[in-house]
């Protein structure tokens, strides 16, 4: 077996590790092409960074290709996101011309890798096209949603679905996403790498040195959202909610760490709403971070006495994740895949207001000990669900399961 693969053997046991390899058995040698809209920034990058790896250390050829385009490609794709997460948006034509033009180029240059694949994963709206645009396909293709596309704006979903329903299947983070669409469509929650730098075990020292950095007091209790700035993450929700805790505890103070994503154009307007809505209370820490601040964000994530993702509208939320797999209890938006991870009262809790917030971080405020508590099942929810050795034995069923899609049984030696 490879070292790579081996490495998770301590943390998730050998017979997950030789049930990847049986999986990978049938998948030896095939050409398969993820296509997403960004290597770097957000959840989508962050599982592709290693799913990759991991697919060749098995034996399966896997690329990453990358579209990328000018800003009204984006200002368009950024559209799609919130209009597929319920906002009514307007859809200017030249808009939708950019988004099809950018994928036209991008097929130009793609066409002989995506054509020539047996199977082709693309990643949200950004790339959806490139299946139509590809004629002479050999393989499968499988559009793969990130998004909370539960309640999509009619129109835009209309629009998009035309060029996703010639896919030969979906897949979502949560049963609650899938839509009508005339092909089979799974269920494959994210997962977060337990070995990479963002998760990985670090010295307390290096800890203190990140507070030193920033300025922030380790003597006092602190919360933490990490979180791309966006308007559903709810960053203000989440300073109304610090403010009316600190009511009751002055000491506390609210660092909200976040960066933006080379796809995202709007990221900007929402950092100035946070920093209006902290003007005047140096107690909240906003931090601007550079996309690869992996190692700092563990430690802040570490370092946290509380972590909170308030978002509105969330695909799955991987910060929520990764601050469950560092032992913290999180208290998440009731909304999306922050479901899936916050078991309320168990591993978290759910909320729906800043004031929902408030009243939670009080109560785990004054019961340390159920901050112990629920950040140790919170970490052991995550070993059994939500690590990436899970989201890559499900790919390799489903890919099995796509190749033998005719076969009444499938042997596994
Ligand atoms: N992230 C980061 N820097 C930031 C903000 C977020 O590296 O400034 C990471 C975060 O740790 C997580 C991912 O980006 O791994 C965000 O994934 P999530 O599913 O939470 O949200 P998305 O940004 O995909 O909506």
């Amino acid at each position: 077996m490879t070292e790579l693969l081996k490495s998770y053997e301590k943390i998730t046991g050998k017979d997950v590790i030789d049930q990847l390899r049986q999986l990978s058995n049938h998948l030896k040698g095939m050409k398969v092409v993820h296509v997403n809209s960004t290597r770097i920034g957000g959840g989508v990058a962050e599982i592709l960074t290693k799913l990759i790896p991991l697919q060749r250390e098995l034996g399966i050829d896997s690329s990453w290709e990358v579209i990328t385009g000018k800003q009204d490609f984006y200002q368009c794709t950024k559209r799609f996101h919130n209009a597929l997460q319920g906002a009514r948006v307007d859809m200017p034509e030249s808009l939708l011309k950019e988004y099809e033009e950018t994928n036209s180029k991008t097929a130009e240059k793609l066409r002989p890798v995506l054509e020539d694949a047996d199977m082709v994963f693309i990643h949200d709206p950004q790339p959806a096209p490139l299946m139509n645009l590809c004629k002479d396909r050999k393989g499968k293709w499988i559009w793969r949603c990130h998004i909370d596309i539960s309640h999509p704006y009619r129109q835009v979903w209309r629009y998009l679905k035309s060029f996703i329903e010639g896919y030969d299947a979906s897949i979502f983070s949560t049963a609650g996403f899938a839509r009508k669409l005339p092909h089979p469509q799974y269920i494959i929650p994210p997962s977060i790498d337990p070995l990479s730098e963002k998760n990985m075990e670090i010295p307390e020292d290096e800890i203190k040195k990140v507070y030193e950095r920033f300025g922030i007091d380790p003597k006092r209790p602190t919360l933490l959202q990490v979180s791309r700035y966006d308007r559903f993450k709810d960053p203000v929700g989440v300073i109304s909610a610090y403010k009316l805790a600190k009511t009751k505890t002055p000491s506390l103070q609210l660092v909200l760490a976040g960066g933006g994503a080379s796809d995202d154009p709007e990221g900007e307007i929402t950092y100035n709403e946070v920093v209006e809505a902290a003007a005047n209370d140096r107690d909240i820490h906003v931090l601007l971070l550079p996309p690869d601040a992996h190692r700092t964000i563990n430690a802040l994530q570490r370092a946290a006495d509380i972590v909170l993702q308030k978002s509105t509208k969330e695909g799955f939320g991987l910060v929520v994740t990764e601050a469950m797999w560092k032992g913290k209890p999180v208290i998440g938006g009731n909304t999306g895949g922050i479901r899936l991870q916050v078991i309320n009262h168990h591993t978290g809790f759910l909320v729906s207001t800043p004031e929902g917030a408030a009243l939670r971080i009080r109560y785990l405020l004054h019961h340390p000990e159920k901050i112990i508590d629920m950040g140790k099942k919170a970490r052991e929810f995550v070993r059994d669900n939500f690590l990436i050795t899970r989201t890559l034995r499900e790919h390799l069923t489903l890919m099995v399961a796509l190749i033998h899609e005719n076969e009444d049984r499938i042997e596994f030696g």
